[in-house]
C-alpha cells in the first residue's frame, strides 16, 4: 500500500483542515494508507510520534474548523540539509515517500528542495550505514504536491488561495461593524488588513465594502497621494457621504518605497481633512474562525486533486501545486508558480510598480 503523508506548514488559514480531511480520506479511498505529520517540517525532523497515520474517523470534524488542527510552524532545521536528511530517514522509517503540503510559497520551495535532494539523501544515509540499501530500495523518487493555504491570496497561478476568501469575509464583517460608529459620528476609519507584499485583501475589501480610498504595495500613490486622498474624501462627504473608510494593506509603500502606515494616514485626514479619525487593525482576526463555504469547497477539491496528482505523477514530472483557474482545479508546475510569486516582490522592491501590477492582472 502506497503511503502519504500530508504536513500543514507556514502560517496558519481556515481551510486547511478541509485539505487535511479530503486527503487523508481521498488517499483511504485510493487504498493508500494516509499519514498525518503534525507541526509542519518540525514533526518531519522529529519523526516518531509527530507522524500518525490517520483513519477515516480522525478527521471527522474537520471541515468546519479553523486554522490548522495538526499543527504548523516555522522550522529551522528544515531549511539546512541535516535537517532534511533526518527528515528523509523518519519518513524512510514510516514508509512514506510522497509528501502533500499544505502551505506558503516558502514551504512549497522547502518542498521542492527536500524532492531534489531526495536521492542524495537516501545514498547518504546508506553511506553512514543509518540505512541499508533494501531499506532504500522501495522509496526512490519522492513525490511533492503541493496546495496554497494562505489568507493573503498571494500566490501566482492561482484564482484564490485557501483562506483567502474566509478572510476576506472576516474583514468586510469588521468594516461593516466600524461602519456603524462612522456613519453615526460622521467619523473616518483607517483599517489595516494583512497583506505584506499582496493587496489582494486590501483590494477586495475596497471594493466590497465601498471603501473611499485603498493603499496597496503594488500600485503606490504619487507623492501627491495626501492632496489626492484629501481631494477624493472631500468629494464623498461634499455628496453626502456620513463616513469616511480608508484600507491600508499592511505592506502599503510609497513610490519611494517608504512604508504608509496607518498614523500617517490618520494625521493626514485629522489635519487637512479636519475629520474625527481612528485607526482599526484588525490583527489575527482576519485569519481565524470557521471557512467560509468557499473555502470547504475549494480545501476538499483540491485536497481529492492532490491525492490524485501524487498516484499520477511520476518521477519525470515537475512537482505540481493544485490551482483553480476560472473555477477548474488545476495543476501547476510548484516552482513556476513560487518563481513567479517572486517576480511581483521584486517588481516592487525594483520600483516597476507597471509590472507589479501587470504579472498581479495576469494572475
Ligand atoms: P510560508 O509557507 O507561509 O511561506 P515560511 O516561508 O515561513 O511560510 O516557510 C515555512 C517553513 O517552510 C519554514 O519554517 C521552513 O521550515 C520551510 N521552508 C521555507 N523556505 C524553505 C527553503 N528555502 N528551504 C527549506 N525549507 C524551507
Amino acid at each position: 500500500k502506497r503511503r502519504i503523508g500530508v504536513l500543514t506548514s507556514g502560517g496558519d488559514a481556515p481551510g486547511m483542515n478541509g485539505a487535511v480531511r479530503a486527503i487523508v480520506r481521498m488517499a483511504i479511498h485510493y487504498e493508500c494508507e494516509a499519514f498525518a505529520i503534525y507541526e509542519g517540517y518540525d514533526g518531519l525532523v522529529k519523526g516518531g510520534d509527530m507522524i500518525r497515520p490517520m483513519a477515516w474517523e480522525d478527521v471527522r470534524g474537520f471541515l468546519s474548523e479553523g486554522g490548522t488542527l495538526i499543527g504548523t510552524a516555522r522550522c529551522k532545521e528544515f531549511m539546512e540539509r541535516p535537517g532534511r536528511l533526518q527528515a528523509a530517514k523518519n519518513m524512510i522509517a514510516k514508509g512514506i515517500d510522497a509528501l502533500i503540503i499544505v502551505g506558503g510559497d516558502g514551504s512549497l520551495t522547502g518542498a521542492d528542495i527536500f524532492r531534489a535532494e531526495w536521492p542524495g539523501l537516501l545514498e547518504e544515509l546508506v553511506a553512514s550505514n543509518e540505512l541499508s540499501e533494501q531499506d532504500v530500495q522501495p522509496f526512490k523518487h519522492l513525490n511533492i504536491v503541493g496546495l496554497v493555504g494562505s489568507i493573503d491570496n498571494d500566490l501566482s497561478m492561482t484564482d484564490a488561495t485557501i483562506g483567502c476568501y474566509t478572510s476576506l469575509t472576516r474583514i468586510c464583517e469588521a468594516v461593516d461593524s466600524v461602519d456603524t460608529t462612522a456613519t453615526s459620528h460622521q467619523r473616518a476609519f483607517i483599517i489595516e488588513v494583512m497583506g505584506r507584499h499582496c493587496g489582494w485583501l486590501a483590494l477586495m475589501t475596497g471594493v466590497a465594502t465601498g471603501a473611499d480610498f485603498i493603499f496597496i504595495p503594488e500600485n503606490p500613490p504619487p507623492a501627491t497621494w495626501k492632496e489626492d486622498m484629501c481631494d477624493v474624501i472631500k468629494k464623498h462627504r461634499a455628496m453626502g457621504k456620513r463616513k469616511t473608510i480608508v484600507i491600508i494593506a499592511e505592506g502599503a509603500l510609497d513610490q519611494e518605497l517608504n512604508k504608509i502606515s496607518p498614523n500617517m494616514v490618520k494625521d493626514v485626514l485629522s489635519t487637512e481633512a479636519g475629520l474625527d479619525t481612528r485607526v482599526t487593525t484588525l490583527g489575527h482576526v482576519q485569519r481565524g474562525g470557521t471557512p467560509c463555504s468557499y473555502d470547504r469547497m475549494l480545501s476538499t477539491l483540491q485536497g481529492v486533486d492532490a491525492v490524485r496528482a501524487v498516484l499520477e505523477c511520476t518521477p519525470e514530472t515537475p512537482s505540481p501545486v493544485i490551482c483553480i483557474v476560472e473555477n477548474k482545479i488545476v495543476r501547476r508546475p510548484l516552482m513556476e508558480a513560487v518563481a513567479q510569486t517572486k517576480e511581483v516582490a521584486t517588481a516592487i522592491k525594483d520600483r516597476d510598480f507597471e509590472k507589479a501590477m501587470r504579472l498581479r492582472d495576469a494572475e
